[in-house]
């Protein structure tokens, strides 16, 4: 089974105290994309093909930005933005169709163009290429392995995102009482521990209130950055570099 390849950090996710292990995975993922880019592989034909073609998205381009590797980046941006050049002059060389009375719907080709560059991303794309076979490596363990189930059991639930991921993806991969019983685990974990972070952002609201000034903080002190994971998928360790 090719899913065997990715056990390994799947059950490390699910080991890590986390408030969604499929953040946390992706989170490894994103880690070694980013490095990758800016590694020597910048320097491959072919990677640099790809980077020409698809640009990155704004979160991934900040990422690039705190990487040491100026000159790596230098190199990759000017490329880029001599394919870009290319093929807008390529695009606008052609006459713009004009819309008519009769046809509301206004072709443009160097929007559609500038719509799909500005949506592809080429660390978004090695990312999701492997996280799709980490989601059905999830299901499979779930289905075949008895101490994984108990792991997900014993899991702080999933973020927003990635709990509909896992129950959209169950469809495909579950079936039967199988099927009923992983959407039923995993929407009490969605729902339980949302509820959990919401009762420990109440408490970190009543703190301000200064009858409980002097009360512990129970589980509290940290409950913004661990509500954001749950509603953005924001790691801690991100916010940490968006300060810099
Ligand atoms: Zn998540
Ligand atoms: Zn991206």
């Amino acid at each position: 089974m090719k899913e065997q390849l990715y056990t390994i950090p799947v059950n490390d996710a699910f080991d890590k105290d986390c408030e969604c292990p499929i953040c946390a995975m992706r989170k490894v993922l994103e880690t070694n994309a980013v490095e990758y880019t800016m590694g020597p592989s910048y320097m491959e034909d072919d990677v640099r093909m790809n980077t020409d073609k698809m640009g990155f998205c704004r979160e991934h381009m900040n990422m690039l930005l705190l990487q040491k590797n100026k000159l790596g980046l230098a190199l990759i941006l000017k490329t880029h933005i001599d394919h870009t050049n290319k093929e807008i002059q390529k695009l606008t060389q052609k006459p713009i169709k004009v819309g008519s009375l009769f046809k509301k719907a206004v072709e443009n080709p160097v929007f559609d163009y500038t719509e799909k560059l500005t949506h592809s991303c080429f660390i978004c794309d090695r990312i999701n290429h492997t996280f799709d076979r980490y989601i059905n490596t999830v299901l499979q363990l779930w289905k075949t392995d008895e101490s994984f189930r108990k792991k997900y059991a014993a899991s702080k639930g999933f973020c927003t995102e990635h709990f509909g991921v896992l129950v959209k993806a169950a469809q495909g991969v579950l079936k039967g009482s199988q099927l009923d019983e992983f959407l039923h685990i995993t929407t009490k974990l969605y729902l339980d521990n949302m509820q959990r972070l919401a009762d420990d952002l109440e408490w970190f609201t009543d703190k301000f209130d200064y009858r409980y000034k002097d009360a512990p903080w129970k589980n509290s002190k940290d409950a913004i950055p661990r509500a954001v994971i749950k509603t953005n998928g924001i790691l801690e360790d991100e916010n940490e570099d968006k300060s810099h």
